[in-house]
């Protein structure tokens, strides 16, 4: 659809493997044994979530677009996901909080450097990490200073100038809810020099009021619609 970035979710595994899922349990997306593919993913090892069927669940969700072929999906790992798209898109990378056990930071700085988005890589520039949890960012941003960060801001909390100047100490950028998204909101984060970039924009007529209040890019489900809109009206970067 010509997406410009891609935008994808982070869970790890029992043994390390970082995988490319929104839900940190199984059951609603994934299918297959029962050992394997239910219950929480931080307790199943890469080998036991290889077995499981991550496109059923579309095929029962929505009939009317459902496609025998999703049957045959699997959930990818990071490193798989960025060597089929990494050197065509930017990245927005979201780090989740695990029920149990720690290291998913130091997992992806890992899998980045493999893939080469190394300090010093041009390429580099094409990463956003981003995430609710403050102190993922602060650990990302301890080890990778030159990584650019976004910090997720949940429906509703609204950051005032001292949040927003906190959020300045680690990141570049806030990923609020659009609902949230006003004039007072983009003044206050460009003041701090952060970018906005709101999620999930759907509707057309939303993205042009959005984009008119200056914001810096749109989270979707529907780019191809948002794509020639963002290309007119996307505002510069605040202090670049
Ligand atoms: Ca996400």
């Amino acid at each position: 659809m010509g997406a410009e970035v891609l935008e994808l979710d982070l869970q790890m595994t029992a043994d390390g493997a970082l995988v490319v899922l929104h839900d940190p349990i199984l059951n609603r997306t994934a299918r297959g044994p029962e050992e394997s593919c239910t219950g929480p993913i931080d307790a199943l090892t890469l080998d036991q979530v290889r077995t499981c069927d991550a496109g059923s669940w579309f095929n029962e969700a929505f009939p009317d677009l459902a496609d025998p072929a999703f049957a045959e999906l699997g959930i990818p790992t990071l490193d798989e996901v960025l060597a089929r798209y990494g050197d065509d898109v930017s990245w927005y990378i979201e780090t989740k909080k695990l029920l149990a056990g720690e290291g998913m930071e130091e997992a992806l700085v890992a899998s980045l450097e493999a893939a080469g988005f190394t300090p010093d890589a041009e390429a580099t520039q094409r990463i956003i990490v981003q995430s609710f949890d403050e102190s993922s960012l602060r650990t990302v941003h301890a080890l990778r200073p030159d990584l650019s960060l976004a910090q997720l801001i949940s429906l509703g909390e609204r950051p005032d100038a001292q949040r927003l100047d906190a959020i300045a100490e680690y990141a570049d950028g806030i990923t609020p809810n659009w609902l949230d998204v006003d004039e007072a909101l983009v003044a206050a984060a460009g003041d701090a020099c952060l970018t906005v970039i709101p999620y999930t924009v759907d509707e057309p007529s939303d993205m042009v009021g959005l984009l008119e209040l200056g914001v810096h890019g749109i989270i979707t489900n529907h780019p191809d619609l948002a794509l020639p809109l963002v290309a007119e009206r996307t505002a510069a970067p605040p202090c670049a």
